[in-house]
């Protein structure tokens, strides 16, 4: 196999990386902002107002949405007046600047008009993953001070309302015939006796726009905020990550509640001004590819997961869709094996592009740009402005292919500026000046191209040698009687820390002293004495969050004893 692929597309956006990387000043970019000019700041109005003023774009359209029942497309310049609509619906209700709303509904138009008005009142917007269960939002919603939240009713029936005396309104879409409780009020009813008009709040750029709760899978999740002078970011990273250009159509698969919807799902395609297509529902590969189909996606912004899938079937998609239309392709949250680099390329006819970032750092930091040759398997170059280094426990620079923290120079324009009411939460990602420290272990190559190696407390430390837990994990999952496996780090007098195995066994086979000593002696013969669980536990399940990850936290508060 190739080391290096060509450049996919060396007509792209970004046409030489070394040199714009080296000439990079983020104050260009500010420049194009209308506020540049006027001094009057807000998200909403260069990422709406602006296209629907504008006739060339004013008619593409900011929201193609499709599901199995509805259908519906929204231009900048009606989204300029449904944004509006609710911002008054919002200001009717008592919604000031800096208030917050959590919005908790599935994928569907009224996810985005609801974010959109949200920004035009300078309030406060926090997406929730439609699938969170009643003790996450408990978490969510009281963490966050949750004035008002929009939801559907069947999702209400999660939210243990009586607990917060703060929520004051709860907007219900597609109320239809229920009867509305104190408190409630019906989206559909409001949005049609509200005013098209909107006087849009002027903000700062330091002014908060929303807080996403991460996902919770190393540790409680936590409430990162960011502010209006994402845009910077936003709009600068989806021209030269995603190429977006004036004809495109974008499709970011993600939703909303995670911040890839929020960011290349929603503002960054509409900062851009271009077509921007989302699909409700749950993943279906025949129907995604169907939808890729009959919109003509352009770029396609997915996840390790779906293309994997994707190369399963590969045979019964090509004799069903036609999938030509797109010509770029980005990945993120998990790792792009070169397989699937490799597949894509000949499936498509063009790679994949990894991207990372996280919900901290507000945008794309290190990405494959198509206009720069590949190294599969590795996450590319640092975004230009972007200062990324691998260092060690004090903050010093480790030589090139030397494991250790991926760091970034702090101060891009789309970095948090806080966790929510948790400074020294906050405070923890800098301790190591001048470095935001992600809590990712990766090493850079002689190229300067850096390469994802999983997480820091994946590591523990048994007698005074890391271990990577996924390591120990895949080896128990080779012997025949695992199902699946999640392995902690458990404080040891003797040995600092110890290995804990919670095994789930695959069916047909019972939980017994023989069968945990059989699996210490598999792993003790084919694999190393070092990775052998000093305690193995058998559970029906391991859980795993939605990407496939083992939710770390759980099997700690299992192994102290806690609820999981
Ligand atoms: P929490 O911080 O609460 O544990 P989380 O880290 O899962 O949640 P996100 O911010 O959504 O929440 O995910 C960011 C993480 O996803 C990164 O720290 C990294 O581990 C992983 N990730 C992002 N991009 C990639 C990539 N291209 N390849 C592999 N992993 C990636
Ligand atoms: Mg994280």
């Amino acid at each position: 196999m190739e080391n290096v692929l060509p450049p996919a597309n060396p007509q792209a956006n970004l046409r030489n990386y070394q040199e714009t990387y080296q000439t990079f000043d983020w104050e260009d970019i500010a420049q194009e902002f209308s506020w540049h000019q006027t001094g009057k700041i807000n998200i909403a109005y260069e990422a709406i107002d602006r296209h629907a003023e504008d006739p060339m774009r004013s008619n593409r359209f900011c929201l193609i949405y499709e599901d199995e029942h509805r259908k519906e497309r929204i231009t900048y310049h009606q989204m300029r007046d449904l944004s509006n609509k609710f911002a008054n619906v919002l200001k009717k209700l008592g919604v000031k600047k800096g208030d917050r709303v959590f919005i908790f509904l599935p994928r569907c138009s009224e996810y985005y008009i609801a974010m959109a008005g949200c920004a035009k009142v300078g309030a406060i917007f926090s997406p929730l993953f439609e699938a969170l269960m009643e003790m996450a939002l408990r978490e969510r919603l009281k963490d966050g001070g949750a004035k008002v939240l929009v939801t559907t009713p069947r999702m209400a029936a999660r939210v243990p309302f009586s607990e917060f005396p703060d929520l004051n309104h709860i907007i219900l879409v597609g109320s239809g015939n229920i009867v509305l409780r104190p408190g409630e009020v019906s989206w559909e009813e409001e949005m049609a006796g509200a005013s098209y008009d909107f006087d849009i709040e002027w903000m700062d750029l330091e002014d908060p726009l929303y807080i996403i709760y991460t996902s919770g899978s190393t540790g409680d999740p936590k409430g990162v905020l960011h502010v209006h002078r994402d845009m910077i970011g936003y709009l600068i990273t989806a021209r030269w990550v995603l190429d977006l250009r004036d004809d495109d159509c974008l499709w970011t698969t993600s939703e909303p509640g995670w911040i890839t919807g929020t960011v290349y799902g929603v503002f960054a395609p509409w900062l851009c001004g271009v077509n921007n297509f989302v699909r409700g529902g749950r993943f279906d590969l025949e129907g995604w590819c169907r939808s890729i189909e009959a919109n003509r996606i352009t770029v396609w912004y997915s996840s390790p997961t779906v293309f994997t899938r994707m190369m399963e079937r590969e045979k019964d998609i090509a004799q069903t869709c036609d999938l030509s239309s797109v010509r770029h392709i980005l990945s993120v949250g998990g790792t792009l094996s070169s397989e699937v680099v490799f597949w894509a390329r000949r499936f498509f006819k063009i790679p994949i592009h990894d991207t990372w970032w996280m919900t901290e750092t507000g945008m794309i930091m290190i990405a494959n740009y198509p206009g720069m040759p590949i190294k599969p398997g590795s996450i590319g170059k640092p975004f230009p402005g972007i200062v990324a280094a691998i260092v060690d426990e004090q903050g010093n620079t480790l030589p090139p292919l030397t494991l250790g923290n991926l760091a970034i120079r702090k101060g891009w324009p789309a970095m948090m500026r806080g966790i929510w009411r948790d400074e020294t939460r906050y405070q923890a990602y800098f301790t190591r000046e001048p470095w935001y420290i992600s809590g990712d272990l990766a090493y850079e190559d002689e190229d300067g191209y850096f390469y994802l190696q999983g997480r820091e407390d994946y590591q523990i430390k048994v007698d005074g040698v890391m271990v990577s837990t996924t390591e120990v994990e895949e080896a128990l999952r080779r012997h025949p009687a695992v199902g699946d496996a999640g392995v902690v780090g458990n404080p040891d007098a003797q040995r600092g820390t110890a290995i804990k195995a919670f095994i789930a066994l695959k069916p047909g086979f019972s939980p017994s002293a023989e069968v945990q000593e059989e699996i210490r002696e598999f792993m003790r013969r084919y694999f190393s004495p070092r990775l052998v669980p000093k305690e193995i536990e058998f559970r029906p399940e391991i859980p795993r969050g939605r990407d496939g990850m083992v939710i770390r936290r759980s099997l700690k508060a299992w192994a102290l004893g806690l609820p999981g």
